[in-house]
């Protein structure tokens, strides 16, 4: 008897790790999807602004490196330009890399776009209820000052009534709605473990709120229902 429960924890174990790295590779594939999307908007944008020259419209456009002088204000010896010790810097001192258009002679700073990978997407998903939590925190412990000079609000009421409307700022709550609806409870977990040390986690951490995560569109990993 007693072997069967045990065998049973193990199967549903098993069964649990399973379900989460189908899951956990679905939304990880929505990423990558999401990071290539605005990839290519920025690759486009990138373009744009390096191969055509803002001047004359000419796509004649080479790379040019060019140093740029800045104007050294105080004395500088020893410890380097950096140092903070010795005078200070005004401008820029730096060598830039250009872009030069052939037509016109007009150069301009060349253009770099960060790409976006696909786990700064996750991690800004999870930004996104790790404010929401924070926000319902500060909603659930509101208190009100009448005698504070610094409280913005003229009631209790009203200050929560401010709060509510942060929560439901609407961009927000759609932006969770479209990602995270119906992902497991367990998988947001294992996320705030793999993250933990970073901005994103912590907030969910300090905030947690079980019910209202829920409520934000998540569901219960339900083993036996798989
Ligand atoms: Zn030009």
């Amino acid at each position: 008897m007693i072997f069967n429960y045990f065998k049973k924890r193990k199967e549903l174990k098993v069964k649990r790790i399973q379900f989460l790295r189908v899951e956990k590779r679905k939304i990880l594939d929505k990423c990558e999807e999401i990071a290539s999307k605005q990839n290519s908007s920025s690759y486009k944008r990138k373009s744009d602004k390096n191969d055509i020259c803002p001047n004359c419209k000419s796509k004649n456009i080479v790379d040019a490196i060019k140093r740029v002088q800045g104007d050294i204000k105080g004395s500088i010896s020893g410890g380097g330009f950096l140092s903070p010790i010795n005078g200070r810097i005004g401008g820029n001192i730096d060598t830039n890399e250009i872009r030069k258009c052939q037509d016109c002679g007009n150069e301009w700073k060349k253009y770099e776009c960060d790409y976006k990978l696909k786990r700064e997407v996750l991690h800004d998903k999870l930004n996104l209820i790790g404010w929401q939590l924070e926000d319902y925190d500060d909603l659930k412990n509101c208190t009100y000052n009448e005698n504070d000079l610094n409280e913005k609000y003229n009631s209790l009421e009203e200050k929560k009534d401010a709060l509510r409307e942060k929560l439901n700022l609407t961009y927000r709550v759609k932006e969770i709605e479209e990602f995270w609806t119906g992902v497991t409870f367990d998988m947001l977990d294992e996320f705030v473990k793999l993250e933990e040390n970073r901005y994103c986690a912590r907030k969910i951490i300090d905030n947690y709120d079980k019910d209202f995560i829920l409520k934000m569109g998540f569901k219960e990993l339900e083993l036996d229902k798989i």
